[in-house]
Order: C-alpha cells, then sequence, then structure tokens
C-alpha cells in the first residue's frame, strides 16, 4: 500500500480540521511536545466544513450548566487570545461581543428569566422591557396573523426580552488560522485534500484478522493491549500507520466510525443561511437598542443577534450591510449527510449546493414576516444561501467517546461546537492521556467522562438556535 510523504507512522491521526479537530490537535501537542502528530482533512484548508459554513457566533446563554462551562470558558479563551495578540483584534475583531437578544413570548418568559439568578452558574444576561423592544425598527410585537389569508391562531406576541452580555460573533476563519498555524508552529504536521475512507487494524504483526473481512478475532480485545487501531486509509488508495485516532470530522463522523461498530448517538441535519439586504435590513443595522453589550461601536450599542420566537434567528453583519438569516427545519427533513466519504473516497461537501433557495420562501420567510412585516416585501434582496450541518447528540451536549482500541471521538456540537471548542480540545486533551478531570482555562474542572456515552451526566439542553 503506498504511503503518505513524511512518514509511514504516527503517534496520533486527527480526523478533521475543523473546530474540534484543530483545538484537540493544538491542546494534545501543548501538553505533549514529543508526539507525533498529523491532521488529514479532505478540504483543502482548515476550518471548510460546516465551521466555515457557520453563522459564527457565541454565547453562554444555555440552560444546561454543562453547556454554560464550555462555552463560558471557550469565549474567556478566545477573548485572551484576542488580548495576547494584535492580528486577532484588528483589522478585524476575532470576537464581537455585541449581545444576543432573545424575543420572548409568555410561555418562554419565566423559565429564561429564571437563568438569570444569582450565584455560581447563573449567566450575565439582563431582562428588556416590552416598551424598549418597541424601538426595534420593523418589529411587530404582536402579530395579527401568520401570514396573508390564514385564519388559524396567530404567532405569539411577543411579551419581554433578554439580553446576553458574553453572546456576539466570532470570526471562525481566524480562529482555524489561529489553531492551525499554533499547532504547526509546535510540530504538528497537516494534510488537505486527504479524505479518510476507512481505519483498520491492518499491519499490526501480532494482531490476527479475519482475512477476508480485515477484521479482527474479538476475543483480542479480553487480551490488554492487544487489539489497537493501526492504519488511517484514504480515498486515493494511500494509508498511514497510527498508533492512536482522534475523529472530528464533523457530520460525516459517523461514515468512518459506524463501519468499526463505534457508535457516536448522533444525528446530523443540514442547517441553512440566507444573507439579505435592503431597506428593512438597513433600518436594523442603524438601531441603537437601549442594552448594554460588552463591545460598543463608539459607546453605542448595535443591533444585537435576534431570536425570535419561531426558532428563526437574524445576524447583523455590519460591514457588509447584510443580516443573515438562519433556520433550523427538523420537521420532515432527513436526518444525515447527503456525502459519505466511506462510500465514495472523497467528500463532496459544497455549502452553497447544499443552500436550497427555495427554503427561504417556504420555511424561512413565514418564521419571520409575522414578527419583521417589512422582511415580506420586493424591497428585500435575498442575496446568497448556503448550508452546513449541526450534529446533534440527543441532549444537546457534546460527545467525547474512546473506544479501547485506540479511538477517540468528539462531536455532536448540535450547533454550538465553534463556541465550546476550545474546551472541548482540552477535554479530548485529558482523555488521551487517561486523566478523569480536565482544567478548563475558566478555572473550571470538569470530569471528562460526563460528556462520554456510557457514563454520561449532563443537564440536557432546551436552549438551541
Ligand atoms: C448554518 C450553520 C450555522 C452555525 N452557527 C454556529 C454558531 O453560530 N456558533 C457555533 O459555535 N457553531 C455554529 N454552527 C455549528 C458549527 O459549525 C459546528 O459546531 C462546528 O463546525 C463543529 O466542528 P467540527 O470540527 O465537529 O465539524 P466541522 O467544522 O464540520 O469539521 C469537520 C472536518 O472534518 C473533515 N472531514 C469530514 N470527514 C472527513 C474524512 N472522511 N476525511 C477527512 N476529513 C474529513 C471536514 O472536511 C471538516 O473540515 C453552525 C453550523 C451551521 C451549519
Amino acid at each position: 500500500v503506498p504511503t503518505l510523504a513524511w512518514r509511514d507512522r504516527y503517534d496520533v491521526v486527527v480526523v478533521g480540521a475543523g473546530a474540534l479537530g484543530l483545538a484537540s490537535a493544538y491542546h494534545l501537542i501543548a501538553q505533549h511536545p514529543e508526539l507525533s502528530v498529523l491532521v488529514v482533512d479532505a478540504r483543502s484548508g482548515p476550518g471548510e466544513g460546516s465551521m466555515g459554513a457557520s453563522s459564527g457566533m457565541v454565547r453562554d446563554v444555555f440552560s444546561s450548566r454543562d453547556n454554560r462551562i464550555l462555552a463560558g470558558s471557550t469565549i474567556r479563551f478566545y477573548r485572551h487570545l484576542m488580548e495576547e495578540r494584535e492580528e486577532l483584534r484588528a483589522p478585524v475583531p476575532l470576537l464581537d461581543l455585541h449581545g444576543y437578544l432573545w424575543l420572548l413570548p409568555e410561555s418562554r418568559a419565566e423559565a429564561y428569566a429564571a437563568l438569570l439568578g444569582r450565584g455560581e452558574g447563573a449567566v450575565d444576561a439582563t431582562l428588556v422591557d416590552l416598551d424598549d423592544l418597541r424601538s426595534c425598527p420593523g418589529l411587530e410585537v404582536a402579530p395579527p396573523r401568520w401570514f396573508e389569508g390564514d385564519s388559524v391562531e396567530p404567532p405569539e406576541p411577543i411579551v419581554r426580552g433578554l439580553f446576553g452580555r458574553h453572546c456576539g460573533a466570532v470570526a471562525p476563519e481566524m480562529l482555524a488560522a489561529y489553531y492551525c498555524e499554533e499547532a504547526r508552529r509546535r510540530g504538528v504536521e497537516f494534510r488537505f485534500d486527504a479524505c479518510v475512507r476507512r481505519l483498520s487494524f491492518e499491519g499490526r504483526g501480532e494482531l490476527l484478522l479475519h482475512e477476508p473481512s480485515k477484521r479482527p478475532f474479538s476475543f483480542q480485545r479480553e487480551m490488554k493491549g492487544r487489539l489497537r487501531i493501526s492504519r488511517v486509509h484514504f480515498g486515493d488508495g494511500r494509508s498511514v500507520g497510527a498508533d492512536r485516532v482522534i475523529v472530528a470530522a464533523g457530520a460525516w463522523s459517523e461514515k468512518i466510525l459506524h463501519p468499526l461498530g463505534m457508535a457516536t448517538a448522533c444525528s446530523p441535519r443540514p442547517e441553512l443561511l440566507f444573507a439579505t439586504a435592503g431597506p428593512a435590513v438597513e433600518a436594523l443595522l442603524d438601531w441603537r437598542p437601549p442594552v448594554r453589550p460588552v463591545d460598543a461601536e463608539g459607546g453605542r450599542s448595535r443591533m444585537p443577534f435576534l431570536i425570535l420566537p419561531t426558532g428563526a434567528v437574524l445576524k447583523p453583519v455590519f460591514r457588509e450591510r447584510r443580516v443573515w438569516i438562519e433556520f433550523v427545519d427538523t420537521v420532515a427533513s432527513p436526518i444525515g449527510t447527503r456525502e459519505d466519504p466511506a462510500r465514495d473516497g472523497r467528500l463532496d461537501f459544497d455549502p452553497g449546493r447544499l443552500g436550497d433557495r427555495e427554503a427561504f420562501a417556504t420555511d424561512v420567510l413565514p418564521a419571520v414576516a409575522p414578527y419583521f412585516p417589512a422582511f415580506d416585501t420586493p424591497a428585500l434582496r435575498l442575496q446568497s444561501s448556503w448550508g452546513g450541518y449541526y450534529s446533534f447528540s440527543p441532549d444537546g451536549l457534546p460527545v467525547l467517546v474512546e473506544e479501547s482500541y485506540g479511538v477517540i471521538f468528539v462531536g455532536g456540537d448540535s450547533g454550538s461546537g465553534i463556541m465550546k471548542a476550545d474546551a472541548l480540545g482540552r477535554l479530548v486533551a485529558a482523555r488521551f492521556d487517561g486523566k478523569p478531570v480536565a482544567e478548563l482555562y475558566s478555572g473550571a474542572s470538569y470530569r471528562v467522562d460526563r460528556l462520554s456515552l456510557e457514563n454520561r451526566s449532563v443537564e440536557p439542553e432546551r436552549i438551541i438556535l
């Protein structure tokens, strides 16, 4: 079997140079400079999977304490990087904490207000009165109907807002470049345009394999240290040896893990974004809401990330004078990825092709227009659309598992992996070392197997955007 250009074998191969693979490689090499680590990705650069298709937002407002710890620490770490490095502050900042604003109906107002409780684990957020919300240009707080001509009950009126302060935008491409460069500087090797087709036990001399299938005879699982993963095979027929493999291949992870009999418990679903412009968008971008964000522009607040009662979200992109609208359709939308690297030997992921323009009229506008009627006029321009995947875990918390034969899986981002990536990278490094607890950047200690499937012990998440 032809091997890759540089080494025949690595101590660790990381599959996937997305948010989770990059943070894992970075923390692994920071802990273990002596290891040979190779990161491979099917795309031609770092962060070009769902990370590159994302809306690039961060928040610490979650209903689950676990998510608050993981995201809170990660946001603090990103902030620290900005303070340390000039190029992460200007011309474009890595983080811009202009805030999240939930527009809440009565049915949800109480549960969200409870997040503000005092004491450990409370979020830094404030309630916003209905009168203050009325300053939002174009907002209809009590829509009379879903759309013209329908006679069903109208959408729920908005009764108040919740403004999250340690929330805002992150630049995914800057983050990917940072982790990639820093890992490389410490000796991690990267190989792009390299699609992993399968992982195998082949080539480990002492291991007995069933010849036609190349699967190991299972009694060897009982022989301590004998059953170990051994090779990573690429779509072009090449392969490389590995003592351990970290699979951080996002929504496509199960395509290489399921054939090994390894479960992820995750369900990938497409998530689409639509970039809009026009007068209604301009008015929102010029709004100076009565809130106090961490990052103000010349001392003035700007449009926050808006979350409507229907689940539709509006992201301001100030430099482009656009608003991106995101909507997750989990009703009658098939679970799974269209692409299958194990079958095809390549990853034909095309965010533009995934972005279904027609869904804007059928799925997105009905969720936005009742609250922002001016979005349903010809003056609103749909400029582009694209998509990626959310990989949902059953409870909205990430998944981190290890098989005794040396394969670690980290994933289950549930749509919020970038904002938890640093904490997860530290957890992967601790898992690699067999440490029960990881020390996060915030100083919090977090038990690694809380995120496992066997000993899972997490507070389920209810605020999934
Ligand atoms: C529309 C949208 C909006 C989002 N908004 C946010 C947000 O605001 N904030 C947030 O935190 N998160 C957001 N997310 C989620 C975020 O993108 C993910 O949590 C994050 O990308 C997960 O990182 P990952 O490393 O697990 O996966 P990915 O970023 O997808 O990285 C996986 C990598 O593995 C590679 N790969 C896959 N299979 C193979 C293979 N067989 N061989 C080699 N390489 C392979 C891929 O090319 C890819 O680069 C959003 C996602 C979408 C789609």
